[in-house]
């Protein structure tokens, strides 16, 4: 017992010091409007990435927020954990790469690409060609003057 809460109090600690002293991820960059964000969305389940069209079919029923989107691809010879994952196409992307629902978009497209520094250890990167990119606020050389 005294072992685990040893083990928690270490980890709170490194956490806390990480948060306060580490550098962070800072996204920079500007959109080119190219709509692939619309084009290749992800979605999950708690067990995972969603990889069958039957899958996606249940969650259309259940919730019918997801009705609003269909099956744009596949991901192949990614992480292991996101192979076979499909991708999904918003149907409010005109031809001409415009949110045809902009002035009501959901609050995650309003937000995009707001994702934090743990996103980006657990491995999420922004998509090929997108405008957006990843940056630290504190470089390498700053820890070393
Ligand atoms: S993928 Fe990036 S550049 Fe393209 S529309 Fe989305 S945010 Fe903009
Ligand atoms: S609602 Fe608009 S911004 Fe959001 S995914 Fe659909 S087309 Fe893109």
């Amino acid at each position: 017992m005294l072992n685990k809460i040893k083990i928690f109090f270490e980890d709170f600690v490194l956490k806390m010091y990480n948060k306060l002293f580490s550098s962070k991820y800072v996204i920079k960059g500007k959109c080119k409007k190219c709509g692939k964000c619309c084009r290749n969305i992800l979605f999950s389940t708690k067990d995972g990435y969603v990889k069958s069209e039957d899958v996606f079919k249940k969650m259309q029923k259940k919730y019918r927020y997801y009705r609003n989107f269909r099956i744009s691809g596949v991901i192949k010879d990614k992480m292991e954990f996101q192979n076979g994952a499909l991708t999904f196409e918003c149907k409010f992307i005109s031809k001409n790469n415009k949110c045809l629902i902009y002035p009501i978009r959901p609050i995650f497209c309003r937000d995009y690409p707001n994702i934090n520094s743990d996103l980006i250890y657990n491995g999420v990167e922004m998509l090929d060609d997108c405008g957006f990119y990843f940056d630290v606020d504190k470089k390498f050389s700053s820890y070393l003057k």
